[in-house]
């Protein structure tokens, strides 16, 4: 199959994509794991049983993340090959009426009848497929997707991100388990969100201030149901 778009943009784009992805992962990873233990510590367990419940939450979180981003690429691919097929067979089928389709898509982008009909012509004929699949599908590149690729990933920043707390368990002494992880985890949101921002390109300060505030108010949330269980058993 010929790739679609070999724009020189869209290799900046797939990186950010990739980027995104992995701080996404390590995100979930910080703040599930950090608030699964601060919630548990909470409730007055000690030390050990502190870490056994995160270690269990960050394998659990792995594998719900790598079989959510697996699902999730197949089932987009499934769909994205099942609209190809068919274009396909249309444009086998019916190449006169696949012709008038086309034009008459960019005849509503504003193109005036006999200049869209002469650029739906010229499209076609060098890639006929290509052109359907972008400006009738929205398919702008046929990517060889990967769910494989994708599910590991997601796994492996997920329980990157889930270790820093679960490190700071290890580190803490006794006393300062809560307070040491819910910092050293906000702190360790803020710069991921930085790095996401910086990657993307988006405003730093925003996305900071953005990814540390839904992570302290987990955080908050879950040391209350610890706290709150941890007095009523
Ligand atoms: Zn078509």
């Amino acid at each position: 199959m010929s790739r679609l778009g070999q724009h020189a943009e869209n290799h900046l784009v797939d990186r950010i994509g990739w980027m995104r992805a992995a701080v996404l992962g390590a995100n979930d990873g910080i703040v599930s794991t950090a608030s699964l233990i601060v919630g548990v510590a909470a409730a007055a367990a000690n030390q050990n049983d502190v870490l056994i419940a995160g270690v269990a939450g960050l394998v659990a979180g792995a594998m719900a993340m790598a079989a959510g981003e697996y699902v999730s690429v197949s089932s987009q691919s499934d769909t994205e090959q099942a609209d190809l097929a068919r274009e396909r067979k249309e444009l086998k089928k019916n190449p006169g009426l696949e012709l008038d389709e086309l034009a008459e898509i960019y005849v509503k982008r504003g193109v005036d009848k006999a200049t869209a009909r002469k650029v739906a012509r010229q499209l076609m004929a060098k890639d006929a497929l290509g052109a359907h699949a972008r400006d009738e599908l929205g398919i702008s590149e046929i990517t060889t997707a990967r769910p494989v690729q994708a599910a590991l990933t997601s796994a492996a920043s997920f329980s990157v991100g889930a270790a820093m707390p679960l490190l700071m368990v290890v580190v803490s002494p006794a006393g300062a388990l809560v307070p040491l992880v819910s910092a050293a985890s906000l702190g360790f949101l803020a710069v991921l969100g930085a790095i996401g921002a910086r990657a993307g390109g988006a405003n730093i300060l925003r996305a900071t201030v953005r990814v540390t505030f839904w992570g302290a108010l987990a955080m908050a949330l879950t040391a209350g149901i610890g706290k709150l269980f941890g007095t009523v058993i």
